[in-house]
């Protein structure tokens, strides 16, 4: 029997913001488990540890409590058409409070019947997700920083750059060459002292994109190429989190919200990537700054509706900008049942390699100029986590490998190397690191000519490992 539930504004950030959901079900408590699957937080929110019902959630069918209706949950049917409302206490105890000075930059927001305190402290307890702090990032996080979002995650591993200027705007003439999360939190915390901005400067990838995404409310996808649109896409889905998605290219922009729960997903829309090459990158085929602008202010509205439970979202929605005609124009997203990851029938149950899903391989080089093969530090770092068995050798010095080594790492320095090339066995493959690169180039060579022939660099070192896989260990 298909059924609506009605959700409270508290509890709409949990279901994508939306005001009511349909589920099958024939009996109270078969409709609300239905509606504890759509979310791991919403039946946190509902039910205690033995799975009840809390005490404090009153449930009413029709116009009826529920209570007045039978002795369980179970034992009130329902049926076709019936709605079944959701009323919970109102305490706010776990609410955050507002300052007096929040009340004050808030209070254009406050005076707003559809906002109020209420939706001002939602606001505050809301923690989002902005993928990329680019053209799409900058006006996104400036506006959610603005608007008094508490938390907000920044994922990014660039350094500003003098061409970003044109239209990132969250930075200065004077961020050029810093690292961008370091110059965006320094802005954004201007703009807004009492919110937290968390950086993650780090590349996103299948092994790590979980961990990431596993403590936002929101994901905001602002990223610039096909592996991270599909990574964030499938993360998104397998932990039901709605994603604000947005994509400019030229004079043209994107932009929609996949939630599986509710609507398609990316994956849905655009089952597989294009061939490498055919779709250039901003870098490549250039943007008009303000489109990037005028897109990431729209992503920043869609993910304040779905924290405030505000309106329609733009869910099975995709609506398409052309700045040149200064037109927009809106096309239907369907949710595709075949879909890899959010169909009936997933292939996709977990994340997978996004770099083979687009047929795109790492920009770095997979040999140094002397012609060694060389792995990425997110690829050895993957491919160990699979099982691979690797040996990795790291040439630096004793004091060095004090300070920092990776895990599993076999130390033999450089000056070492010649008197004690005896104590490896050429049979095997060696996976080399230095500090950056240049003593491991050294020491490959050096292996050759001892007849050493599979042999392996890690490319960036120890210090690409800190920057990149494990940002807690320190860099010198
Ligand atoms: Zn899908």
């Amino acid at each position: 029997m298909p059924i609506s539930i009605l959700i409270p504004s508290p509890l709409r950030r949990y279901v994508g913001g939306v005001k009511s959901v349909d589920v099958e079900a024939g009996n109270v408590a078969a409709a609300m488990a239905e509606l504890a699957k759509m979310s791991p937080e919403l039946r946190k929110q509902l039910f205690d540890e033995s799975s009840k019902v809390r005490s404090f959630v009153s449930l009413y069918l029709g116009n009826s409590n529920v209570r007045d209706l039978g002795p369980t949950l179970d034992a009130v049917g329902v049926k076709d058409g019936d709605v079944l409302t959701i009323l919970p206490a109102i305490a706010g105890g776990a609410e955050p409070k507002l300052s007096r000075e929040e009340v004050l930059r808030y209070s254009r927001h406050l005076i707003m019947p559809e906002i109020t305190l209420e939706g001002q402290k939602r606001l505050k307890a809301a923690k989002v997700l902005c993928i990329g702090a680019g053209g799409l990032g900058s006006p996104l996080s400036l506006y959610l920083a603005a608007a008094g979002v508490g938390t907000i995650g920044m994922v990014d591993y660039d350094t500003v750059d003098l061409t970003n200027l044109q239209r990132q705007i969250l930075y200065s003439a004077s961020d050029v060459g810093r690292p961008k999360l370091e110059a965006a939190k320094e802005r954004l915390t201007q703009l807004n002292p009492e919110i937290e901005v968390v950086t993650h400067p780090m590349h996103l990838a299948s092994w790590n994109v979980m961990d990431v995404v596993k403590d936002y409310d929101v994901i905001a996808d602002g990223s610039d190429n096909f592996p991270t649109r599909y990574l964030v896409n499938d993360a998104c889905v397998l932990s039901n989190k709605p994603n604000v998605f947005a994509s400019i290219f030229r004079f043209e922009g994107q932009i929609s919200v996949f939630d599986a729960r509710r609507g398609p997903c990316y994956r849905c829309i655009f089952p597989e990537p294009p061939p490498p090459g055919l779709v250039p990158t901003c870098a490549e085929g250039g943007v008009l700054g303000v489109t990037p602008g005028v897109i990431g202010s729209l992503q920043a509205l869609e993910v304040l509706k779905l924290i405030l439970g505000l309106g329609d979202p733009l869910i099975g929605r995709l609506l398409l900008f052309d700045t040149l005609d200064l037109k927009f124009r809106e096309l239907p997203a369907r949710k595709n049942p075949g879909c890899a990851v959010c169909g009936t029938a997933p292939t996709v149950t977990a994340p997978i390699d996004y770099e083979e899903f687009c047929q795109i391989r790492s920009h770095e080089p997979d040999s140094d100029a002397n012609g060694v093969a060389a792995i990425s530090v997110e690829d050895f770092h993957r491919r160990r986590g699979a099982g691979e068995p690797f040996h990795l050798l790291d040439v630096r010095e004793p004091h060095e490998y004090g300070i920092v080594s990776i895990p599993g790492s076999v130390l033999l320095p450089l000056s070492q190397l010649p008197a004690r090339l005896h104590e490896l066995d050429s049979a095997l493959t060696y996976t080399i690191h230095c500090h950056k690169g240049p003593r491991a180039s050294q020491a490959s060579q050096l292996m050759r000519k001892a007849g050493f022939r599979r042999l392996q660099l890690l490319t960036g070192g120890v210090d690409a490992w800190a920057e990149r896989v494990d940002t807690s260990l320190p860099r010198y």
